[in-house]
């Protein structure tokens, strides 16, 4: 009798051992396979949030580069921002050459010294980024460097009433792939293009669903929609923003064009941000038809943008070279839908 309940009890035990592996093997490969990376920032004491953005910045403090950083400096002490977000095209003209290039130091530590701006960096990748060798600003080595610094392809922030989607936008846009003659892509780590585009939108409509913070934001390095000299991103359009559409995103900030500019989404209430003035501007040309009903704010020069967030309001604030304040909007968590 002992031996035959040794037998049952040692069978028993192996079935659980059994089923307790398919569960770790589960569990380790849904986090390594269909989950975006997540950080975490907690908000001011009263709840609240501010951080700034900015975008196509490092040239070595060349182009208003270093005077954009100055007033940075000063909006960031005055809204004590909880940390700063790039839209990409971080180096100019071709990313960094490795983790040594001293353009990072270059343009970045020694631009935005000001003591308001020692906050955490939150970036993505431009497409001139990925010019240079785009695995070098991944890599954490950059922190020991300037530990501000964190950029990754795609991942998510939650910042308790904000949670932020930052996405790789760059392999999505054909002509980086179909248009070669010019420029180097490097592409090690997409080694196919499709799988990637794929399940980084299946990630990414997957966190929308589950969110359940207040406001929603996705940061992309490519416009959406733009009047500016690259216009709308087509691939944006047809593939992500259906997305974001279903899922009630309130803002989506971006780079690319090398102005300001605030558009409203005419079928959902999404804002539409670019702050990619960071340095180099005044291209001086317009998308036709750019005096559309959906374009709240324009601006061609250099600069930069603030966002404050409470419980039940937002406010964007775009500022030139020199800090003047070009345009602020401002909107109540509940009328968001109706805008
Ligand atoms: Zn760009």
């Amino acid at each position: 009798m002992a031996v035959n309940f040794n037998n049952k009890f040692s069978m028993a035990l192996s079935s659980l051992n059994l089923l307790i592996t398919i569960a770790i093997v589960c569990l380790v490969s849904r986090t390594a396979f269909a989950e975006l990376e997540r950080f975490e920032e907690p908000a001011k004491g009263d709840g609240s949030l501010s951080f700034l953005v900015v975008g196509d910045w490092g040239r070595r403090g060349t182009y208003n580069q270093s005077d954009v950083a100055l007033q940075m400096g000063k909006v960031g002490e005055k809204l004590d921002i909880n940390f700063v977000i790039s839209t990409g095209d971080n180096f100019y003209d071709n990313g960094l050459t490795g983790t040594n290039d001293p353009n990072f130091e270059e343009s970045f530590t020694k631009v935005y010294t000001a003591k308001s701006l020692q906050k955490q960096w939150y970036s993505v990748l431009g497409n001139h980024d990925y010019r240079g060798d785009a695995e070098a600003q991944l890599n954490p080595i950059l922190r020991k460097i300037d530990s501000r610094w964190l950029c990754l392809r795609s991942f998510i922030l939650n910042a308790e009433i904000a949670e932020f989607f930052f996405v790789d936008t760059t392999p999505m846009v054909d002509m980086y792939f179909t248009t070669t003659k010019d420029h180097t892509y490097d592409w090690r780590g997409i080694t196919s293009r499709q799988k990637y585009i794929s399940e980084l939108l299946k990630d990414v409509e997957k966190a929308l669903m589950e969110s359940n913070a207040k406001w929603k934001i996705v940061v992309g390095h490519h416009a959406i929609r733009s009047v500016g000299h690259h216009g709308d991103t087509q691939e944006l359009v047809r593939q992500l923003l259906p997305i974001l559409q279903a899922n009630n995103l309130d803002l989506y900030m971006n780079g690319h064009d090398h102005c300001l500019e605030h558009i409203t989404d005419t079928e959902s209430g999404i804002q539409f941000l670019t702050s990619g003035a960071g340095s180099k501007a005044w291209r001086g040309d317009l998308q036709t038809g750019s005096n559309r009903d959906d374009v709240k704010f324009f601006y061609d020069g250099q600069g930069f943008m603030s966002v404050q967030l409470t419980e039940t309001n937002a406010e964007i604030t775009f500022y030139d070279v020199v800090g003047n304040i070009l345009h602020k909007w401002k909107v109540p968590k509940e009328l968001r839908s109706a805008m």
